[in-house]
């Protein structure tokens, strides 16, 4: 890799520079023209475009969340997919677009002729791809992609390959199923970008576990892709037949916070399969930010945070009561700002994950990379519920406290939550229900009280009841092999429930 004309080792004044030039150009030229939405917010708050110079000039706008994009839904629900859309007219390109640049289009339009001009327009703007949230709950929320942005996944795809250190000769597998989600995308369109081979089996929906580890026997990866949950059922099911996969020791978990207990029960299983050096990795993404972020290899302790991309994106940390812009290294809510791209678009989009020493613009200390990285402490927003534990009143649990411990937990070998109502009766109190398979050897009565320790010290609530289960039932209950995602947390209090 030539490190001279990477763009992510530009020193951070010279890529600061860059970033606010990007800002301001995609609000002048794309956003504010052509984005129905945030032409009104800007006008609505009596802000021009050109007022929006730098990065620190953002926080003059309000910021777009979730409940946003819903509103817009329910206000048009027959242009759902359109909310945030960039969407170019001859009259929109008339009014907003400078003289410099119509004098571009015109140009065009005289040497090349009318249609061709609209092709040119339609290529750049015309959304033809989309990945939505997994909502089990919610709506699904799309975001498209026109060409422009399947260019963008792959850069960023080609990106996120060199930052791991995947080379051309090493070989991976991905194991996400496959849906039209960001992460089985991603991967795809990185092994077609780096020019790298990337076999997508599609999980254990589609080829099963008994497919996949087929496949890996076959293909003899370097790398393995997936979610966290699924990975180690593939490599749990690997270890009981006693297989070699001594030539797999990088694992790439779709997870932002992998704990480190979880990190060594994967490092352990691969060890008694033949493989050394293991790396564990995590990344970050989402739907909305069409791309995602990884970290560079580290021993499984350390943790270099997720390395991003100042030419595509601005990432700010707000304290998520007051909306006040945090400083370098401090915690807070992830604020996205799409500064490059077509198709659906955002402006500080309130993300609601929570990352814990926040932002960083030092250097990487592993591998040199001059780019903002996030610290890989982060909760994600989905996950916190309203439980009612007392007949007095509810109590707000997040559950990525739980899943975090239980995970972490190296006793464990899988697990799932029930939230239910007492005695089934819709009325009474929420309980809350574990059911767990352990590794061999651990003593049941000492596992319980220490856990209800650490669940209570941390998360405020204590389990209702601690079911112990074998291997194959909790597979079996988790949904591992059919599921998209596996139930790790299944709500059984029917509607009448207030959350
Ligand atoms: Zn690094």
């Amino acid at each position: 890799m030539n490190k001279k004309n990477n763009i992510l080792f530009r020193p951070w004044k010279k890529l600061k520079r860059l970033q606010n030039e990007k800002l301001r150009f995609f609000i002048t030229r794309h956003l504010y023209p052509f984005s129905r939405y945030y032409r009104e917010l800007f006008d609505k708050n009596k802000i021009k475009p050109s007022a929006i110079r730098t990065v620190e000039d953002l926080q003059k706008l309000p910021f777009t969340s979730k409940k946003d994009f819903i509103t817009l839904i329910k206000r048009s629900p027959d242009r759902s997919n359109f909310a945030f859309l960039l969407e170019p007219n001859e009259e929109l390109i008339r009014k907003f677009l400078p003289k410099s640049e119509l004098l571009k289009f015109f140009l065009l339009g005289l040497f090349k002729g009318k249609a061709s001009l609209k092709a040119s327009l339609d290529k750049e703007y015309r959304p033809i791809f989309l990945t939505a949230t997994a909502g089990t709950t919610n709506q699904p929320i799309p975001f498209l992609y026109t060409s422009y942005d399947l260019d963008n996944l792959k850069i960023c795809g080609k990106r996120v390959i060199e930052i791991m250190g995947i080379n051309k000769e090493q070989r991976a597998m991905n194991v996400f199923p496959y849906a039209p989600h960001l992460a089985f995308w991603q991967t795809v369109f990185a092994g077609f970008a780096a020019n790298i081979f990337i076999i997508s089996t599609g999980g254990g929906k589609t080829v099963g576990t008994k497919g996949n580890i087929r496949t890996l026997l076959k293909v003899k990866p370097r790398f393995l892709i997936g979610t966290p949950s699924y990975v180690y059922h593939i490599l749990k099911t690997a270890r009981e037949r006693n297989l070699n996969l001594s030539f797999l020791n990088r694992i790439i978990l779709g997870a932002a916070r992998v704990p480190k207990g979880f990190k060594l029960k994967i490092s352990k299983l691969l060890t008694q399969m033949g493989a050394q050096e293991i790396r564990v990795f995590g990344t970050y993404g989402f739907t909305e930010s069409r791309c995602a972020w990884v970290e560079c290899p580290a021993d499984i302790g350390a943790a270099s945070g997720y390395h991003t991309f100042p030419d595509k994106e601005v990432f700010e940390v707000i304290d998520p009561l007051t909306g006040q812009v945090k400083g370098e290294g401090q915690d807070g809510e992830l604020v996205y700002t799409k500064i490059d791209g077509r198709g659906s678009c955002v402006l500080r989009y309130r993300t609601g994950d929570i990352v814990k020493g926040g932002i960083v613009y030092s250097p990487c200390p592993h591998c040199g990379r001059t780019v903002p990285r996030i610290s890989n402490d982060i909760v994600r927003a989905a996950n916190v519920k309203n439980i009612q534990l007392s007949k007095i009143k509810g109590t707000v649990v997040n559950l990525n406290t739980l899943e975090y411990i239980l995970d972490n937990n190296e006793a464990i070998d899988d697990w799932q939550i029930e939230i239910m109502k007492k005695d089934n009766d819709p009325y009474e109190v929420d309980e809350l229900i574990l059911n767990v398979s352990l590794l061999g050897g651990v003593n049941k009565d000492e596992f319980i009280s220490s856990l209800n320790q650490e669940v209570s010290a941390s998360a405020e609530v204590s389990f209702n009841r601690v079911n112990f289960v074998s291997s194959l039932e909790i597979q079996q209950m988790l949904e591992v092999e059919s599921a998209v995602k596996a139930k790790r947390i299944v709500d059984k209090r029917g509607k009448i429930s207030n959350t």
